[in-house]
């Protein structure tokens, strides 16, 4: 089968003919239909230094995919052939303090698809059936094949109440932007996206958010005074992990606001304590998505009419990856969709 692998240490992935992965007795061998491009494959692809710390040479990469059910291992009762299925990215211990009781999501071992183990950028993936979601024959296919980030931008976005609330959401990529989407339909108030990219707020525009703000103009006091808001906005999603962001999101908060980190910063930096004190604001770490709660909750959002399909803007054959790559490394995208359903 096809597949793109991580040959060698340097910048570049390589489409090579490798064999079928061997599927045990709770696995699900899946034929892949389209798979997205998130920025864990990218720094991949680009061989930076997270990559060379956390990716061994000669593994098959990406996480996010939708594909149908091609075979079943023998334990397996609650998937047929031809169902429609993306998997969960995040493949558990089952046996840590966390994963006993129930909290899969906070395993502490757990092994990522496409980075610790084999990955979905292949004409097959072997996964176990505890990690698959079942989809209606009915989904727009590059839609179920972002499930996985769209399962971080619903994590964050359920991580407080937001109905009548003020959102702001710092960093207008993929995952800001479904984030954004999500509060919206939630019943937030107002829902303010900031990012320093021309083509992010471009994007974000069309989303009909109540503002989109540029960084280098626009600060968020004025917005505030623009929308007549007195106390500061409720809830926070940060998703750029940009230290000035959060510094000026946690000085917009009201009192008692909540904020969800999401963004990896590339570096440590300092915050005002005091502030987060004195403000009594609640800040709560985001990562992955809840085993298998977000990915009902998805369904239901999804089912119940909301389209986030407007932020997938372009689309690659699988041949075509290396031009897929330059375009989510120029940022100047949403989501980035490859097509493996011609073998
Ligand atoms: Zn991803
Ligand atoms: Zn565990």
């Amino acid at each position: 089968m096809r597949a793109l692998v991580k040959s060698k240490a340097e910048p570049g992935l390589w489409m090579e003919d490798v064999p079928v992965p061997e599927i045990a007795r709770e696995d699900v061998l899946v034929r892949v239909l389209r798979t997205g491009i998130c920025g864990t494959d990218h720094h991949i692809y680009a061989w930076d230094r997270w990559a060379d710390e956390h990716v061994a040479v000669g593994l098959v990469v990406g996480h996010e995919f939708v594909g149908r059910v091609d075979r079943c291992g023998e334990d397996v009762t609650e998937f047929q052939p031809g169902d429609l299925v993306s998997g969960e990215g995040h493949v558990v211990c089952g046996r840590c303090r966390n994963c006993k009781a129930g909290r899969r999501v906070e395993c502490a071992r757990s092994q990522s698809v496409g980075v610790s183990r084999p990955g979905a950028f292949a004409d097959y993936i072997a996964m176990p059936a505890s990690n698959l979601w079942h989809h209606p024959p009915s989904i727009d296919l590059d839609v179920a094949a972002i499930f996985d980030p769209f399962g971080n931008a619903v994590h964050v976005a359920t991580a407080f109440r937001l109905l009548g609330e003020d959102v702001l959401i710092t960093g207008a990529g993929p995952i800001g932007l479904m984030a954004a989407l999500v509060a919206r339909h939630a019943g937030a108030r107002f829902v303010v996206a900031s990012d320093v990219s021309d083509y992010r707020r471009d994007l974000a525009g069309r989303l009909g958010l109540t503002r989109v703000v540029d960084p280098a103009t626009t600060t968020l006091w004025d917005v505030m005074a623009e929308l007549q808001m007195t106390e500061g906005f409720d809830v926070g999603f940060e998703m750029s992990g940009n230290p000035n962001a959060l510094r000026q999101m946690l000085a917009s908060m009201r009192h008692g606001g909540k904020v969800a980190l999401l963004g990896l910063p590339e570096e440590p930096f300092e915050i005002d304590w005091s502030q987060l004190v004195m403000n009594m604001t609640t800040v709560r770490g985001i990562y992955g998505r809840q085993i298998m709660e977000t990915w009902y909750e998805m369904s239901v959002l999804v089912g119940s009419g909301l389209d986030i399909s407007p932020v997938i803007t372009h689309r690659f054959a699988a041949d075509e990856f290396d031009e897929a790559f330059r375009v989510v490394g120029s940022a100047r995208c949403g989501k980035v969709i490859l097509d493996w359903s011609e073998a």
